[in-house]
């Protein structure tokens, strides 16, 4: 793990090009960004993983075409935040969520899907291992991930970085003594 100080936004644009291809020509991807969106400290190779592992499972949700969504926005949590079984401790964290309008995860699979080995792909199509390394990679940022979908209406998932508080000032460098 390398974990360094990143701005998302210049993340995803230095991987724009590459998921464009990804995603083909019936697919059209839209990112918006928070204009003033904090630092976060991750690994940034891993952080890439697992934004292209998420825009090929939208994808692969929308074989008719469509678009996917990506964005990035502040969120400042004034008090903790229960969801799923998480609990998220109050402070400021910069989220991105990659939505799709594809044919969506049935409710009894969504929990699962975060699991090692869960695919809903056929055999041969999917290893199973996506998303669960997605969540261990946002858990080893100090992260969360989060997923909400409607059979037929689209899925989106939520990465939560805490925001990298300001670094250290470095020292000055005391002046030598005075013979
Ligand atoms: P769980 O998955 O059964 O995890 C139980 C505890 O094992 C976690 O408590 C955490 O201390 C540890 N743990 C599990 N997986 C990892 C991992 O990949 N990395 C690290 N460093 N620790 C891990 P915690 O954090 O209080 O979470 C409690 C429950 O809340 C988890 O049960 C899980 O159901 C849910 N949860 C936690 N984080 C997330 C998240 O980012 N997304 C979602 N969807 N659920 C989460």
């Amino acid at each position: 793990l390398r974990p360094e100080t990143i701005d998302l936004r210049n993340t995803l644009s230095d991987l724009t090009h590459l998921l464009n291809r990804l995603v083909g020509e019936k697919v059209t991807l839209n990112l918006t960004h928070d204009t003033q969106l904090p630092k976060i400290r991750a690994d940034k190779r891993q952080l890439e993983q697992v934004l292209m592992n998420l825009v090929v499972n939208a994808r692969d949700a929308l074989p008719a075409g469509g678009e996917i969504r990506i964005a990035t926005e502040t969120l400042h949590l004034t008090e903790e935040m229960q969801r799923d079984r998480a609990k998220v401790a109050p402070g400021d964290y910069v989220q991105v969520k990659v939505s799709d309008t594809g044919v969506g995860i049935a409710p009894d699979k969504l929990q699962k899907v975060f699991e090692p080995f869960f695919t809903t792909k056929r055999v041969g199509e999917g290893t199973g291992l996506g998303l669960s390394t997605a969540y261990g990679i946002v858990k080893q940022s100090g992260g969360f991930i989060f997923v909400e979908s409607a059979p037929g209406e689209g899925t989106c998932f939520s990465l939560l970085f805490p925001v990298q508080k300001d670094e250290a000032p470095v020292p000055e460098i005391a002046a030598p003594k005075p013979a």
